[in-house]
């Protein structure tokens, strides 16, 4: 038997509970892994809460990363005792995910933990900070560095933005970053951001093309923001789009695409292949300051405390990284 989170569906009543789950009642896979740390990400959230379009079949143990040691393997890239990580794959929405102590997964899903991190660094970084160096990989890939110019984070005081400052400020390149929080101005700063823009200055309606302020951006909002992201870039630039915290919309022109050469970039991580992710994860090993990430911070909670932290996380009320302690 091992405790997990079990998100059910009985009468069209949503539940959650904390609950014993015998080991045969693991999904499919050929591995087995007895998880260290989660987290909690704003999907997991959405997940707990019962809205729409995150889980897709019940009951369900939500968690879309883990870090854990391997038990048991029948697959070739993996053998018991392995640290490892994984991030997304639809696990804890398709299939049974992190918010537990056991999980059976493919070995493919499966990333080798650098051996710099620990497993608490490696969900202390979660899906965001993985995401955030997948964007910064993106921009690298497009021929941005830090000569081109300044480059911008929007959401900065969140997961994703908040890592990419970190990562992009020892990389050398001169961070602006976009908040609706002025009062984590400071914090911003002592991550690595030179300027700090009013996030109402990038999330109204704007003009097609703008002020060229910035080379590149991590655009982690969406909506109005990444259409005025876009306008302001300069010419030849690259923007990373990943995510949609403002809107799905995008209610841009094709002006800076047209007109500037402007790049816009997509970043998936949760069906990225799995080089791209042994390259985002050694490159989070020797780029992110681990004190940065103490800086964010992580407040490690218990497998129990994780509903109620869901929905202070819906209502925007958590700074920082959660990291979930399943075992105590
Ligand atoms: P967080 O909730 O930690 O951060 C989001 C930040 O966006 C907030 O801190 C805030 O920044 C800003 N924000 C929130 N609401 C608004 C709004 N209405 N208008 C403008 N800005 C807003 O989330 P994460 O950083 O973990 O994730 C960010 C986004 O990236 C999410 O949409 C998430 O779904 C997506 N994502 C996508 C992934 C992918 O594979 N493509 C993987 C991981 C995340 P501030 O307070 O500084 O203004």
């Amino acid at each position: 038997m091992f405790k997990a989170l079990l998100i059910d569906r009985k009468n069209d009543a949503h539940q959650v509970a904390l609950t014993d789950v015998d080991e045969s009642q693991l999904p499919e896979g050929d591995v087995i892994v007895r998880i260290q740390y989660s987290t909690v990400n704003y999907k997991d959230a959405l997940a707990i809460a019962g809205k729409a379009g995150v889980v897709r079949s019940w009951p369900m143990v939500p968690g879309i990363d883990f870090a854990g040691e391997v038990t048991q393997s029948s697959h070739a890239g993996f053998k018991t005792g392995d640290a490892v990580v994984l991030n997304g794959w639809g696990v804890g929405e398709a299939h049974w995910g992190g918010l537990a102590q056991k999980a059976r997964v493919s070995g493919d899903w499966l990333t080798p933990l650098p051996q710099a991190l620990t497993p608490w660094q490696s969900m202390a970084i979660g899906t965001a900070g993985y995401t955030a160096m997948l964007c910064v990989l993106r921009l690298e890939q497009l021929g941005v560095t830090p000569q081109s110019g300044p480059v911008l984070v929007t959401g900065a005081a969140g997961g994703v933005g908040s890592i990419a400052i970190a990562i992009l400020a020892r990389l050398g390149y001169e961070v602006m970053a976009s908040t609706g929080r002025p009062q984590e101005a400071a914090y911003l700063e002592s991550l690595g951001a030179a300027y700090i823009i009013e996030r109402a200055e990038l999330s109204e309606p704007g003009r097609p093309l703008a002020r060229q302020r910035w080379a590149a951006a991590i655009d982690s909002v969406g909506s109005h923001t990444l259409a005025n992201v876009c306008a302001g870039t300069q010419y030849g630039g690259v923007v990373a789009a990943c995510g949609l915290a403002q809107g799905m919309d995008f209610p841009a022109t094709v002006a800076p695409f047209i007109l500037r050469n402007v790049t816009l970039a997509g970043v998936d991580s949760v069906m990225r292949p799995q080089a791209d992710r042994i390259q985002a994860w050694s490159r989070l090993a020797t780029d992110l300051d681990l004190e940065k990430l103490a800086l964010i911070g992580a407040r490690e909670v218990t497998l129990a405390d994780v509903p109620d932290l869901a929905s202070d996380l819906l209502a925007g009320q958590i700074r920082g990284r959660i990291v979930v302690d399943v075992n105590s």
